[in-house]
């Protein structure tokens, strides 16, 4: 079980997920819920697919754009922001884009933010010409830093990039946020957001081979009715057809219901699939439009 060398000769596709850590879960669960399921090799490193020729190799996050980049792996979940901070590493270093983003997955949100002491009065990017600011993500500073025009010194810590003000490494810090906490506990306060960040579907920039590529599809779809569903609800319910009108307007985020007609009555049957929460609130607010035994259902699989 354990993975074939040449990348060439492989007719399985291969998917490197972050081993341990905060994407680690919600990666598996995700792929998971597609129909995958894996056994895992005595190393823990490798998980050969069982359902479908779909395997799965456990790595370090930054690693993973490099393996999609040397073909090594076809697919890989990441940050966007690591995605990001690897491919402008690239570009800066002359070479091809090698990676792109192929889908968002709603997971691992995080903003890599500017952030400065509590104590400055912050009046704008201008400020920060000629100071130095520490960062893990040196490319995705740069690029913005360029954007705005400003010219200030870029300082590169691999970890604790929060303290680097108080150690007087730096005047201010680039790194992910997500609560903000961290940043308070160090005395400091976000003022500019560079870019919004979530766990990303990381695919080759160029095209698979029809084996792989057959395979990348299928799971693409899977993909995209499991992103689809994962917060929808099936909403039943039962209504004269007169009062159509009043109730459709109470479900926005539905997709167009499905009406039956019941049998020699002027009632009618609805099914709709609501992509926003179906909380009481709407459930009564339903019932007083003139709804009648309204049934809310989870929704395990879709396929479009
Ligand atoms: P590894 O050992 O795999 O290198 P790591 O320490 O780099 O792990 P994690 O801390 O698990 O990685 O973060 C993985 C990703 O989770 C980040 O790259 C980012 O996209 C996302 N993330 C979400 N919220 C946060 C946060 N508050 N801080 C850091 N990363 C976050
Ligand atoms: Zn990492």
């Amino acid at each position: 079980m354990s993975p074939p060398t040449s990348a060439t000769s492989r007719d399985r596709l291969r998917i490197a997920i972050q081993k341990s850590g905060r994407l680690a879960e919600p990666a598996r669960a995700l792929l998971a819920s597609c129909g995958l399921s894996w056994r895992e090799s005595r190393d823990r490193l490798f998980c050969y697919g069982e359902t479908l020729p779909i395997d799965l190799l456990l790595v370090r996050d930054d690693d993973i754009p490099g393996l999609i980049a040397d073909g090594v792996c076809d697919l890989g979940i990441v940050g966007r922001n690591v995605l990001g901070e690897q491919d402008g590493e690239r570009r800066n270093g002359g070479r091809e884009p090698a990676f792109r983003e192929w889908r968002a997955l709603g997971f691992g949100a995080c903003r890599l933010a500017l952030a400065v002491p509590e104590s400055w009065d912050w009046q704008g990017v201008s400020q920060l010409a000629g100071k130095r600011i520490a960062t893990s993500y040196p490319a995705l500073l740069s690029q913005w830093l360029a954007e705005q025009g400003i010219a200030a010194d870029v300082v590169l810590l691999s970890g604790s990039v929060e303290i680097a003000p108080r150690l007087g490494q730096a005047d201010a810090i680039c790194d992910l946020v997500s609560s903000g906490a961290t940043l308070s506990a160090n005395q400091l306060k976000p003022v500019e957001t560079l870019l919004q960040s979530e766990a990303v579907l990381a695919g080759p920039a160029a095209e698979f081979d029809a084996v792989r590529g057959e395979l990348a599809q299928l799971l693409l779809r899977r993909l995209d009715g499991a992103l689809r569903i994962r917060h929808s609800k099936l909403l039943l319910f039962q209504a004269p057809r007169r009062l159509l009108p009043a109730l459709l307007p109470l479900l926005p985020d539905a997709e167009v219901p499905t009406v039956m007609q019941l049998d020699g009555e002027d009632d009618l049957a609805l099914q709709a699939l609501c992509h926003g929460a179906v909380t009481w609130q709407r459930l009564e607010d339903l019932k007083r439009a003139g709804a009648r035994g309204l049934m809310v259902l989870p929704v395990e699989g879709m396929l479009a």
